[in-house]
């Protein structure tokens, strides 16, 4: 997708995220996410947080859609391999699209998660899905 597009016609609403290596990564999704797949977009913002949480990645659930990424989690938990990085970003913005909620747990959030890593996959990502699984272990 058009990156420029998507903040200019306000799919995108805070792009909050300021560490420059991980911002080139999820550039780099962005823009390889099929461009027809713009429109089903919810609005959703993107931040950065260094808190010790347990997670990777979350989301928050709203009116915009809040994507947070762990910037010294994923350097830490990926070995600094971008391929592992860009396999959870892509798991998190399939999340996004799918309008998923923030907690799973149980069969119903199992089924999230493959759905998740599945539309990753078809948008181009499933080596990198595959790398993130490989490291990290399964989805959350
Ligand atoms: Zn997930």
């Amino acid at each position: 997708m058009d990156l420029d597009r998507l903040i200019n016609e306000e799919y995108i609403i805070d792009y909050e995220v300021k560490d420059p290596k991980l911002r080139e990564l999820i550039n780099y999704v962005l823009r390889k996410i099929p461009d027809e797949e713009r429109e089903d977009f919810p609005m959703f913002s993107l931040y950065q947080t260094d808190t010790t949480d347990a997670e990777y990645a979350f989301i928050i659930p709203g009116d915009v859609v809040q994507v947070f990424f762990n910037v010294d989690m994923l350097e830490d938990g990926s070995c600094g391999n971008d391929d592992v990085k860009i396999g959870v970003i892509a798991h998190e913005l399939a999340h996004v699209y799918l309008k998923h909620p923030h907690t799973s747990s149980g069969r119903k959030g199992l089924k999230n998660e493959e759905e998740a890593d599945s539309l990753a996959s078809h948008w181009g990502f499933g080596k990198e899905v595959k790398a993130s699984r490989r490291k990290l272990g399964p989805p959350t």
